[in-house]
């Protein structure tokens, strides 16, 4: 009751009756919601138009570098201060998709204020939660989660020629599945020693955690780039230029980056690279230095890591592509419980 006294008037949302608040940024508020005209469960993300800022209004348009926006909200561990790029690119851009792991866009509306994206709802929210709750995914979970975002993001790059550049566990969202006991044993004692609670048991092979259906959100710094399916945005192909083929590449690349940080991430629990220091933590990534640390990866298979060598590979040419992605063992010869066997 608390919450709902709380949440503002939105002249916009007649329709719908807001249960509870799901996620929020400086400009941006994302709520549980339900259509009363449908009777179905959205999550409706309202986005103010213009933000009261040191007494001066600012507009919605005022975006940060994507490392800049990255650090902040990833290092300072707080919402972004500032907002980022054209929420109508965004809603463009999402209405161009239809694709199971991708979150689908209901609708789209404004009044004077705010803009409204009514999105599916996924009931689990950000995969980060369900990160920090288990510490970490076993292998067959990870699979499981990391197939699906990569057939996302196999569907963006190949298909509808989208970057999504915004790829992680935050804009990763779930729906939670119930839990079913089987036979397979849960993975070894977790690297920080904790008793872990409400780890869930194995589900068919997939092992714990309850996660059903992974889908990517938030195409707030998504572009789109030439590709030969959409014609968008220049012509005929032969007649397109070597540093514009490139350029696709590298901006493809960005998210096979960020796909190798998320598998890293959700194998062992933490980040590649992390420092309290900005600086010390954009020199660590532009280097490419990051570790296997013992004794947190010494049990997980050295398929796995071949993986994730080839992900984050500070060379965008030599970086894995999303079909090389598929292509690879640890993928492709499933399934395989490598922490099963001793
Ligand atoms: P921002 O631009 O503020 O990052 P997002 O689209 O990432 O906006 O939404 C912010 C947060 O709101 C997400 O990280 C997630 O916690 C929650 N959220 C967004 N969309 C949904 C959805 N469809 N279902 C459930 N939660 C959502
Ligand atoms: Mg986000």
């Amino acid at each position: 009751r608390d919450q709902k006294a709380k949440v503002p008037k939105y002249p916009g949302l007649q329709r719908f009756q807001i249960l509870k608040k799901m996620g929020d940024g400086a400009f941006s508020n994302v709520y549980k919601a339900l259509d009363t005209v449908t009777q179905k469960k959205v999550a409706i993300k309202v986005v103010r138009k213009y933000e009261l800022n040191n007494s001066q209004a600012t507009p919605y348009n005022n975006p940060l570098s994507f490392s800049e926006r990255h650090l902040h909200r990833d290092v300072k561990n707080k919402p972004r201060a500032i907002e980022r790029a054209n929420i109508l690119k965004e809603v463009q851009i999402m209405r161009q998709l239809k694709h199971p792991s991708i979150v689908s866009l209901v609708s789209f509306s404004e009044d004077k204020e705010y803009y409204y994206l009514v999105l599916e709802l996924m009931e689990g929210g950000e995969l980060f939660h369900q990160i920090v709750k288990l510490t970490y995914f076993s292998e067959p979970l990870s699979r499981h989660v990391i197939v699906q975002v990569a057939e996302g993001i196999h569907y963006l790059h190949e298909e509808k020629g989208v970057i999504h550049r915004d790829i992680k566990p935050e804009n990763l969202l779930f729906d939670p599945i119930p839990i079913i006991p089987s036979k397979v044993p849960p993975p070894p004692p977790g690297p920080n020693d904790e008793p872990k609670e409400d780890e869930g048991e194995f589900i068919s092979g997939v092992g714990g955690g309850g996660i059903g259906v992974v889908k990517i959100a938030d195409f707030g710094l998504s572009k789109v780039v030439w590709n030969e399916q959409t014609m968008t945005p220049c012509g005929t192909v032969g007649y397109t230029a070597p540093e514009i083929v490139k350029d696709e590449r590298y901006s493809k690349s960005v998210d096979m980056w960020a796909l190798g940080c998320v598998l890293y991430t959700l194998l062992c629990g933490f980040p590649p690279f992390y420092d309290e220091s900005i600086q010390i933590l954009t020199e660590k990534v532009a280097k490419g230095h990051y570790t296997f640390l013992s004794p947190w990866w010494d049990d997980i298979s050295a398929s796995s890591k071949d993986l994730i060598t080839h992900l984050l590979d500070v060379d965008p040419d030599k970086r894995y592509t999303i079909k090389e992605f598929f292509e690879h063992p640890w993928v492709k010869d499933e399934p395989f419980y490598p922490n099963v066997t001793t």
